[in-house]
């Protein structure tokens, strides 16, 4: 049996005897002053105290060992270098590609995606702007259903490979709508509003023309 406490006992002869038990006015309750909590010694703030500024990792597992998940970050700071002409040309509307300034170089066509030095003579490569608009021909294309890891278009989306007059490569790219088809006109369009800063900024569009 639960041994009753005095002021249970008091209650309960009270309700025996008919007494109903006092309710309080809710305006006397807003009244009551709050007592300020009574600090415990070990819980004072110490001036200079050092403080936890991390956030509390979440607890996985226990067994047979504890186990814990702690999300990371990262930022990497990579440097576009001798490439950057190019990819100042994609914020301002422009495909810049390079050519060997070498007289005597095997190679005198254009280059994209670009080159620091040209891959036959290793001289040091000039900048030329394609004059808009640029046109190409579909080379080649696949369907991108299922995208790797890191690739930052919706899926399914068309990869395509453009062949450009004048251009030693074919580049790939991504046609932004439609359906490609082999030898379709192609016209090369700029993200220059809300740009990606990445190669990602230039896309293909169908050319009626
Ligand atoms: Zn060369």
């Amino acid at each position: 049996m639960v041994k009753k406490t005095k002021e249970a006992k008091k209650k309960t002869q009270a309700l025996k005897k008919g007494q109903t038990k006092k309710t309080v006015p809710l305006k006397k309750t807003a009244q009551i002053k709050k007592k300020a909590p009574v600090k415990k010694k070990g819980q004072q703030k110490e001036k200079g105290q050092v403080k936890f500024i991390g956030q509390a990792t979440k607890i996985r597992q226990t067994e047979p060992a504890t186990v814990i998940e702690w999300p990371r970050s990262i930022t990497h700071v990579h440097t576009y270098g001798m490439l950057s002409p190019f990819f100042k040309g994609l914020r301002e509307g422009r495909l810049m590609a390079t050519r060997c300034p070498n007289q005597k170089c095997v190679e005198k066509r254009l280059w994209i995606p670009p080159r620091a030095h040209c891959p036959d003579c290793h001289t040091e490569m000039a900048w030329e702007a394609l004059p808009n608009p640029v046109v190409g021909k579909i080379y080649t294309f696949t369907e991108v259903v299922y995208a790797g890891t890191g690739i930052e278009l919706s899926t399914p989306y068309w990869q395509i490979d453009v062949e450009i007059p004048g251009l030693a490569t074919i580049p790939k790219s991504y046609l932004l709508y439609g359906k490609p088809t082999i030898g379709m006109k192609v016209k090369a369009e700029f993200r220059t509003k809300n740009p990606t800063n990445t190669v990602l900024d230039y896309y293909w569009v169908p050319y009626e023309g």
